[in-house]
């Protein structure tokens, strides 16, 4: 494989794991899945929740594909580009947005403050249904999250 077979791979997959963590997010963890994912959206102690479960299964899967990878190079390439992407997810959703691992960095401007309002928006509703901002790299305008907030209020 070239090199930029290779780069389309693990660049189209970021792309790809954002719309699967939307889709999963949504469906799967505000759905069926939320027994593990309400731990997210409540108060706790402790290091871990049980949320935690759904990073597990993924690194699980993805351990699977770089095996299975070896055998087939274009999935190794792919299953790179899911762990490139639950990387970035890991540090921007976990520690700077909700400062774990003692991370204190508070963006103030730009891009990444757009990002940490959208998921906080995510966050103002406590319970499975009625939220908004399911996604996460590609960060919804604030106002128009705020919006549709209020008029789900006012109904
Ligand atoms: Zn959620
Ligand atoms: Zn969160």
């Amino acid at each position: 494989m070239a090199w930029y077979e290779k780069l389309a791979i693990v660049v189209g997959m970021v792309l790809f794991m954002e719309c699967f963590a939307w889709a999963t997010h949504k469906y799967v963890m505000h759905g069926w899945g939320w027994g593990w994912h309400k731990s997210h959206h409540e108060p706790h102690q402790g290091a871990f929740e049980k949320n935690d479960l759904y990073a597990i299964t993924f690194a699980v899967i993805v351990l699977v594909l770089f095996v299975v990878g070896l055998r087939w190079p274009p999935l190794w390439w792919a299953a790179l580009g899911i762990t490139v992407y639950g990387g970035i997810y890991a540090f921007v959703h976990d520690m700077m947005v909700h400062q774990r691992f003692g991370m204190r960095w508070v963006p103030r401007r730009g891009y990444s403050k757009r990002l940490l309002q959208a998921h906080r928006l995510h966050h103002a509703v406590k319970g499975k249904e009625g939220g908004v901002s399911f996604g996460f790299l590609l960060a919804p305008d604030p106002v128009k999250l705020k919006r549709k907030l209020a008029e789900r209020h006012s109904r």
